[in-house]
């Protein structure tokens, strides 16, 4: 079981994670209002513009989806339920954990979730 030092700095790097991850969402928030803003008359340009405003948005999403994931984990560690496998209530192995301090599930589990997703 992962001990409270343990949690402490999975912890400090969920936190840290949270704020790289919400600059990068404000970052990437100004670059699409900069291209809607931009005067595109060229038809190549605005493409261009609107290709990488798409991209933007799925980074967006899939960051806020991450941030959503750390929210959790966050609110786990508040309520010492953190590192429990939300499948088969077993501990998620502590290398586990540092490699993904948001990890809902443990090593098996994660498996077949994924299986099952495709
Ligand atoms: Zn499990």
């Amino acid at each position: 079981m992962a001990s409270h030092k343990q949690i402490e700095e999975l912890k400090e790097m969920l936190i840290e994670r949270k704020n790289i991850i919400q600059s990068n969402i404000d970052d990437s928030m100004d670059n699409i209002s900069k291209l809607h803003d931009c005067d595109c008359k060229d038809d190549l340009d605005f493409a261009e513009a609107s290709s990488d405003s798409f991209t933007s948005g799925i980074i967006i999403n899939q960051q806020k989806q991450e941030l959503k994931e750390i929210d959790e984990a966050l609110k786990n560690i508040e309520n010492n339920t953190y590192g429990i496998c939300e499948m088969c209530d077993e501990m998620i192995a502590i290398g586990r954990l540092k490699a993904k301090p948001f990890a809902k599930f443990c090593t098996d589990c994660r498996e077949i979730h994924e299986n099952n997703n495709q």
